[in-house]
């Protein structure tokens, strides 16, 4: 039994050099790849509920890796996170964004995700302005998205700061609401436009009966406050009859209606169906 022990001892350091190995490689890969610019964008469209109009596009992140292929961006953000290079990561995000969206047909918003560290750093107020003023793109057409558990750490800060870019003009969005260190004081403290409803409240809402009650009662909470609504990960034509027939969503993001996809397939799209 001792031997077997040691072996598998053995074997279990082995696995955890090599995991150990593979991230530091992972990580070495990423700094090089924000550091050249080298990650790709793409952009998913929001719709009307009718799913006839393109409002705008949230942009996120794509990086292959030249070994391993595609990384989930559930796995590279938090590492860049942790690594201290989100907010390269971020720069390059909102300067690209900015430069698209003026090819876009003008009523469409481009939207790009903020993260905890970005709020942390009031640097963030200039490189959103200089960007947009090299872009000559209004204001109003970026919107950024915050996430509930991004703000935890220096509520204070995040707040000054998103004052500042919402009296420049831009929207401000809560992401994946209802999640996480879902805290409903942020909808009083925070200076918002719009809700993003997590997709924790579309998966089942067709099968269990709770879903939609809490769904509306989000829905009904984020109006009540002034704020529009986004559905986020609407996949069926069931989930989407339901949240139509509830009138659940001022906007709707999700499979149904478009995937994420490359520049140019979006460009395509939005002319097509943004004067409709
Ligand atoms: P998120 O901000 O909530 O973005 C929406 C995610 O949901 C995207 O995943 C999108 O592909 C996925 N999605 C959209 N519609 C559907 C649907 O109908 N069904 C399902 N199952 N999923 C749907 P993605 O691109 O893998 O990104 C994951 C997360 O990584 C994002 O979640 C965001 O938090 C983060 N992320 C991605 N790009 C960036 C970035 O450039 N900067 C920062 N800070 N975070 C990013
Ligand atoms: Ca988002
Ligand atoms: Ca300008
Ligand atoms: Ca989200």
């Amino acid at each position: 039994a001792k031997r077997r022990d040691k072996n598998r001892w053995t074997l279990f350091e082995a696995s955890m050099d090599q995991r150990y190995t593979e991230r530091q490689s992972m990580k070495a890969a990423l700094r090089e790849a924000i550091r050249t610019h080298s990650m790709d964008l793409f952009y998913q469209p929001m719709f009307n509920p009718q799913g006839t109009r393109i409002v705008g596009a949230e942009a996120l992140s794509r990086w292959i890796h030249p070994e391993l292929g595609p990384v989930s961006p559930a796995v590279y953000i938090p590492l860049a996170e942790e690594m201290g290079i989100i907010s390269e990561l971020t720069c390059c995000v909102i300067e690209r964004a900015v430069q698209d969206a003026r090819n876009w047909p003008d009523d469409l918003q481009v939207s790009v995700n903020l993260s905890a560290h970005d709020l942390n750093d009031r640097a963030i107020v200039s490189v959103i302005a200089d960007a947009l003023d090299r872009s000559n793109l209004a204001p109003g057409r970026l919107q950024l998205e915050i996430t509930e558990s991004g703000l935890m750490n220096d509520l204070k800060t995040a707040r000054e700061i998103l004052t500042e870019l919402r009296s420049m003009g831009m929207s401000i969005a809560i992401d994946d609401f209802g999640t996480g260190y879902s805290s409903l004081s942020y909808l009083d403290m925070l200076p918002l436009n719009k809700v993003k409803i997590d997709r924790s409240f579309v998966r089942d809402l067709t099968k269990v009966p709770k879903k939609l009650k809490l769904l509306r009662g989000v829905v009904h909470l984020a109006r009540e406050l002034g704020l529009e609504v986004v559905v986020e990960g609407v996949e069926t034509e069931d989930q989407l009859v339901m949240i139509s027939d509830n009138n659940c969503a001022d906007i709707i993001q999700g499979y149904i209606f478009g995937t994420p996809m490359p520049y140019g397939a979006f460009i395509e799209l939005a002319n097509k169906l943004s004067q409709n």
